[in-house]
């Protein structure tokens, strides 16, 4: 197989490849690399998914599994081991830098692994580097990394979406089979729709979050960014279950994962649709395709049924003041005295001054927006009227979600209103920006599993995510209904959807523009 075939096999596939012994984890890792240099460019031009790379150790694991695949021991090798991995920048990694795409935390070294990096490790996943985000993970677009947006592999005039832009756009171009993310608000849900990949906020509590930099802990996921529904269960039963070392960790098991993406059955599925969120915002092509894809289910045998979710609209207000309000008291210790990069103003500075300069050296404007509007929300004489008012409201959420599960198996939308913007479009309008996370946000609200997969093409032939929840724990249904659909697409569509992705020439990469 060339590297062009090996970069373009699912993670399983890969997996299966060097279980066989038809290529080496150094080739298969190799030629991820190769495809790295060739279109991730810089932060100028090409898609600039990795913020660091991680060449010299990737290819020393490879090397370390083929070996171990020769030898006596192959059978104790875990049965992914080899395939590579990318990682987003905000997961804690010993050995290479961890910086959360912000100033503040520029040249840092972790001295621990986060939980998954450790059980990526222990399988022996290469770690091919760390990817682009926005700020903190505090965005839709990955344009509020301090260190240059992501592209679209799609369109490079147009953002992969955010804030795990980077781990979306490095699976979408074929520079690493699956990614680490992690999901606030949306972060790996609307990366994958937008760059026509899969991506899955598991249970609040599945994935262990020891080693996630928290943006707002009650929210916070890790999770799978694959280029198929398969995948993505493969890697969400590695990094699942239980760890001590993360206070809200479930105890569950996550082994029927795979198996349920595998089913490929949508009869007696009963997909619910949301009254109240069937039309806001949406452009015409998400809602004819939409449209279309709920019939396609119908004749499929799913049963689609209409849910009344009447609180639902509040659900975007609620995390818009619940986040910030947790964010402000997140970023607080990078003060640059216990955590971050310390500037020292001229003169005798005092200890405050020392913390104000580095705090406003170090965060960017988003995430000072979203620092002063937490400080307000959460300060004296107006906590109750805001932080209060939004986690009243915020309990009526998985309220409406228990009600809606008890006449349906899963919840059906898309998983943004509208494709990928174009890049600058809502740089100065970060109220639009907020409103694209309408329909990801009620499931982190909630604790509740979702995945997006791929539902087509809308406008300007861009990629639209077809979003399914379920209630908590219950990832294996929703891991059924997201593979039963994307089989039913790819028989549609005659292929996978991924193999869709248009070829990134030299010229295209060079110029930054698709068109
Ligand atoms: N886009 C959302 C926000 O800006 C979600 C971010 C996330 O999930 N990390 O808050």
């Amino acid at each position: 197989m060339t590297p062009a075939e090996l970069i373009r096999l699912t993670a399983l596939e890969m997996a299966e490849g060097l279980r066989n012994k038809t290529f080496s984890s150094v080739e298969l890792t190799r030629a991820h690399f190769a495809r790295i240099h060739e279109v991730d460019g810089t932060a100028e031009a090409g898609i600039h998914a990795f913020l660091h790379l991680n060449e010299t150790e990737a290819l020393r694991v490879a090397a370390e599994v083929d070996e171990l695949r020769a030898g006596s021991q192959a059978d104790t090798l875990h049965p992914y081991a080899g395939v590579p991995i990318a990682v987003k920048d905000n997961i804690v990694t010993i050995g290479q830098p961890t910086t959360a795409a912000s100033k503040m935390l520029e040249g840092w070294m972790s001295p621990y692994d986060a939980t998954v990096v450790r059980k990526i490790r222990e399988a022996k996943l290469p770690i091919l580097g760390k990817t682009n985000m926005d700020e903190f993970a505090m965005g839709s677009t990955t344009e509020h990394s301090a260190f240059g947006t992501t592209r679209n592999p799609w369109d490079l005039g147009r953002t992969p979406g955010g804030s795990g832009g980077g781990s979306a756009a490095a699976v979408a171009a074929f520079m690493a089979p699956w990614a680490l993310g992690s999901d606030t608000g949306g972060s790996i849900r609307e990366p994958a729709a937008f760059t026509g990949t899969v991506g899955t906020k598991p249970t609040y509590g599945s994935v262990s979050r020891y080693g996630l930099i928290a943006m707002a802990s009650s929210l916070d996921q890790i999770g799978p960014a694959t280029r198929t529904t398969a995948d993505a269960a493969a890697l969400h039963e590695l990094i699942g279950g239980h760890d001590q070392k993360d206070a809200t960790s479930l105890q569950t098991s996550w082994d029927g994962l795979l198996a349920a993406a595998q089913r490929r059955d949508l009869s007696g599925l009963r997909i619910g649709v949301l009254s109240e969120l069937q039309g806001p915002g949406f452009s015409d092509g998400m809602r004819r395709r939409v449209d279309q894809i709920l019939e396609m289910l119908g004749e499929a045998g799913a049963e689609v049924i209409t849910v009344d979710a009447p609180h639902m609209r509040y659900a975007l207000p609620a995390y818009y003041l619940i986040m910030p309000s947790e964010v402000s008291s997140n970023m607080a210790r990078y003060d640059g005295l216990r955590y971050g990069n310390r500037v020292v103003p001229p003169g005798d500075a005092t200890v405050s001054e020392v913390m104000a300069a580095s705090r406003a050296a170090g965060f960017g404007d988003e995430v000072k927006r979203r620092i002063i509007l937490g400080t307000y929300a959460l300060s004296a004489g107006y906590v109750d009227a805001y932080y209060g008012s939004a986690q009243r409201v915020r309990t009526l959420v998985p309220r409406d979600f228990t009600t809606a599960f008890e006449r349906v198996d899963v919840i059906h939308t898309p998983t943004a209103p509208t494709v990928a913007v174009p890049i600058g479009e809502q740089l100065s309008d970060p109220m639009s920006m907020y409103l694209n996370d309408v329909l990801t946000i009620p499931a982190n609200l909630a604790g509740i599993p979702a995945v997006s997969i791929p539902g087509g093409l809308a406008e300007h032939d861009m990629p639209l995510g077809l979003q399914f929840q379920g209630p908590p724990r219950a990832e294996e249904t929703v891991y059924r209904a997201a593979g039963a659909v994307e089989h039913l697409l790819e028989q549609d569509f005659g292929a996978p959807f991924y193999t869709r992705a248009p070829e990134l020439t030299p010229a295209i990469i060079a110029e930054g523009e698709h068109e």
